[in-house]
């Protein structure tokens, strides 16, 4: 089997667990794209299908467990030769909300959980102030899952390594909503190249998901000026969990 149509199996059995975990198998699934390199091993089972559903890796919880194992043991990209460890993510199938941030820092590369710094510390203040609590109520992880040296940012074949990874967890977890936080979560799962001062304050859909950018807990940390427009995306993701019409918007216009 080439590397594409390994690809093509692997892009299609994630589509079929999302359809597993929430039904729909009749729905049409898009045509995966051509990505170079080798493939990552996105979810456990072999893909192969009884009476058109998959036989592998028929849990969600299983497989996500799978899929994390996966991703410690990884080495997809540069980042495996100078990380201490990766960091999948914590929480389980089924929370409401997912939290994406951009890649592990010096804490949560020692420790393999994200967010567990000072900035950790305040996105749970964050989560508080609307009634969510991490494990919980929320699951969180990040688009890099390893340590990039010095924290400097993940680079555009870094993101596009991991990135699958991520899209695997998503329709694992299939939470009710993402906040995303920070520029490189936002702009990778929204597909635009807007900067995040111009995309926070709305919802925008990924997939069928509804997602908030926000700022990154490290730069409000930074910058108080942001605590209240960072105080307006949580109300607006609160909205969005209580079912409340916030508009949907476009991130390309
Ligand atoms: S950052 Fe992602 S793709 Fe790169 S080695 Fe770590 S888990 Fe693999």
């Amino acid at each position: 089997m080439s590397e594409q149509d390994l690809y093509k199996e692997l892009w299609e059995l994630s589509f079929l667990v999302e359809d597993l975990v929430h039904g729909g198998w009749e729905r049409p699934h898009p045509e995966p794209p051509t990505v170079p390199g080798e493939a990552p091993p996105l979810v456990a089972g072999s893909g192969e299908r009884s009476e058109g559903k998959p036989t592998g890796g028929d849990d969600p919880a299983r497989t996500l467990g799978a899929l994390h194992e996966q991703v410690r043991a990884c080495n997809r990209c540069d980042l495996a030769r100078t990380r201490r460890q990766a960091v999948p993510g914590t929480g389980r199938v089924g929370l409401p909300v997912m939290v994406v941030g951009e890649a592990p820092g010096a804490d949560e590369d020692v420790k393999g959980e994200p967010f567990v710094g000072r900035a950790g510390q305040y996105l749970d203040k964050w989560l508080a102030a609307i009634g969510l609590q991490r494990g919980r109520d929320v699951f969180i992880t990040n688009v890099v899952k390893c340590r990039p040296p010095g924290n400097r940012d993940p680079r555009p074949d870094e993101i596009s390594a991991c990135l699958p990874f991520l899209e695997a967890q998503i329709a694992l977890v299939r939470p009710r909503a993402i906040l995303t936080v920070g520029r490189f979560a936002a702009s990778t799962l929204l597909g635009t190249q807007e900067g995040i001062s111009r995309l926070r304050g709305r919802v925008y859909r990924y997939r069928d998901i509804p997602l908030v950018p926000t700022y990154h807990p490290s730069a409000v940390l930074r910058d108080p000026s942001l605590r209240r427009p960072v105080w307006e995306d949580l109300k607006l993701l609160s909205s969005v969990l209580r079912g409340e019409g916030a508009g949907v918007h476009d991130a390309s216009r």
